[in-house]
């Protein structure tokens, strides 16, 4: 890291690359009308909401609890509307029906928090307010990326203005005239804390917004601000708390993106639940690539049908290289959304595609014709090209890792079943960026192999641990 000035750091960071296909979002950002029902999905990529709050035929208030994780602290699903509570209608879903605009001022009731007073003070009301207000749902573990404790303490909180996965939600499309909610949201948080450092993540590009920022933040003597190239995945947080220096044994450390500073804001300085937020839909298929305001529930087809005009789509749930592909199943968006992609699908193979010269492909190698065109975007399809063959040792995927691992050895190691070499080829450093996967010219799977090893090896280990606390508790009782 090289120093610019004593506010100021600029980080370096290895591997990455940007890619740039067809379907950027714009910079505007439309409200989605009202809608007759939602659709509200009972999991998301960390929650799963099973505890129920609520009763079938229950007429519910905006920001009421619908539903509540128990393995995540509590934390609730609110009502994005009032409306009437439809349990039966759809499998993983509640259903509002009736839908009523929100209520202008939801506050905590004051009898839920006495015993929070007595117990954690101040700070720790603060903390509640934010999981009761549907805030703490933005706070990630920088390292396990999973919901930290609300009570915890953290060794420090990484703030990130970046979003540099294509085509989720852009930092600088939410900050767009917020930048007063944003710098006193990070006061709230600050007084969260006691002596953790803040770092607040930038891009290292000159512009008037980052000029203000710097202003702002120049009397605090808690935040110190980061610099990183726009290159993806350096937005990532488990790559910015290694490239910190932060060890995960010195305990928790919390992150959170520009919406989950700009919640923190509205919860505590309006006493305002996070109702509604900013995500985008982007991509190859979408007729108008664009940010949208949106409430979780919202029926996804509305979505697709006033923004996709292409017959037959595969939409992800998130961004185009670590998206979920969104299920016929699911009817709502899900309560972590941050963004739909949508790529035309095309089943058949492209006959021998690897051997066309590739005027509109665009590959990491450089090897097309597309190499002599300029300012140009590939409009990219779910359709194979002729690849799914073997490694050809080309080298790109270890070029572009963030993780400075080499996935194309844990690939071979993992065709050989060598489950002990994979964990010393560390493994367990992968981000799951998908970016290996992205580069290789054989198409190989790389990420989703990598996912599964770490999950077999994660269960192995489980599976030990399990064993050795039952010999333990015999040896114990003998
Ligand atoms: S998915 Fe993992 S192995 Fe592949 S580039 Fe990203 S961090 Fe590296
Ligand atoms: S990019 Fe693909 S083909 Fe090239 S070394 Fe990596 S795994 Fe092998």
């Amino acid at each position: 890291m090289q120093h610019v000035c004593p506010k100021v750091v600029s980080m370096k960071l290895k591997g990455g690359y940007n890619i740039l296909p067809e379907g950027r979002p714009k910079g505007i950002v439309e409200r989605l009308p009202e809608p007759d029902a939602l659709y509200l999905p009972l999991c998301s990529r960390r929650f799963l909401f099973e505890e129920m709050c609520v009763e079938d035929g229950q007429q519910v208030n905006a920001s009421d609890v619908i539903a509540k994780d128990p393995n995540n602290f509590a934390l609730p699903l609110l009502a994005p509307r009032g409306g009437t509570v439809k349990l039966k209608t759809v499998a993983n879903h509640v259903v509002l029906t009736d839908i009523s605009t929100p209520d202008k001022k939801v506050h905590i009731p004051e009898k839920r928090l006495p015993h929070i007073v007595q117990e954690v003070g101040t700070a720790g009301i603060k903390r509640y307010k934010l999981l009761s207000l549907g805030a703490w749902q933005f706070f990630y573990d920088a390292y396990t990326g999973q919901l930290p404790d609300p009570l915890g303490t953290p060794q420090a909180v990484i703030v990130s203005t970046l979003s540099l996965e294509p085509f989720l939600t852009r930092g600088d499309v939410q900050l767009h005239n917020r930048l007063l909610q944003f710098t006193r949201g990070l006061e709230h948080l600050q007084s969260l804390l006691e002596y953790q450092p803040i770092y607040l993540i930038m891009p290292n590009v000159k512009s008037p917004f980052a000029s203000q920022v710097c202003e702002h933040i120049c009397g605090y003597a808690w935040a110190k601000l980061i610099q990183v190239p726009l290159k993806y995945p350096y937005d990532n947080f488990n790559i910015l708390a290694r490239a910190l220096g932060l060890k995960k044994a010195a305990g928790p450390i919390w992150a959170v993106r520009v919406e989950g500073i700009l919640a923190i804001d509205r919860a505590l300085t309006v006493s305002k639940p996070c109702l509604v937020r900013i995500l985008s839909i982007g991509g190859p298929a979408v007729s108008s690539p664009i940010h949208l305001k949106a409430m979780a529930g919202y029926p996804i087809q509305t979505v697709l049908d006033k923004y996709v005009t292409e017959p037959d789509v595969r939409v992800l749930d998130g961004g185009l290289l670590t998206g979920e592909p969104i299920s016929q199943e699911m009817l709502g968006l899900g309560a972590e959304c941050r963004g739909l992609t949508v790529v035309p699908e095309l089943k058949e193979r492209e006959f021998l595609g690897f051997t066309r010269p590739g005027w509109g492909r665009k590959s990491y190698s450089k090897c097309f014709l597309s190499a002599l065109r300029t300012d140009f975007s590939e409009r990219l399809t779910t359709a194979m090209r002729g690849e799914l063959r073997p490694c050809i040792s080309c080298n790109f995927c270890e070029e572009v890792c963030p993780a400075s691992i080499m996935p194309h050895l844990l690939h071979k190691y993992l065709y050989r079943d060598l489950i002990e070499e994979v964990e010393q080829a560390r493994i367990d450093l992968c981000i799951e960026c998908g970016l290996c996967s992205f580069v290789c010219p054989s198409k190989i799977s790389l990420r989703g192999e990598f996912i599964e090893a770490k999950e077999l090896i994660e269960k192995e280990k489980e599976e030990i641990r399990q064993e050795q606390a039952k010999q333990q508790l015999q040896e114990n009782s003998e």
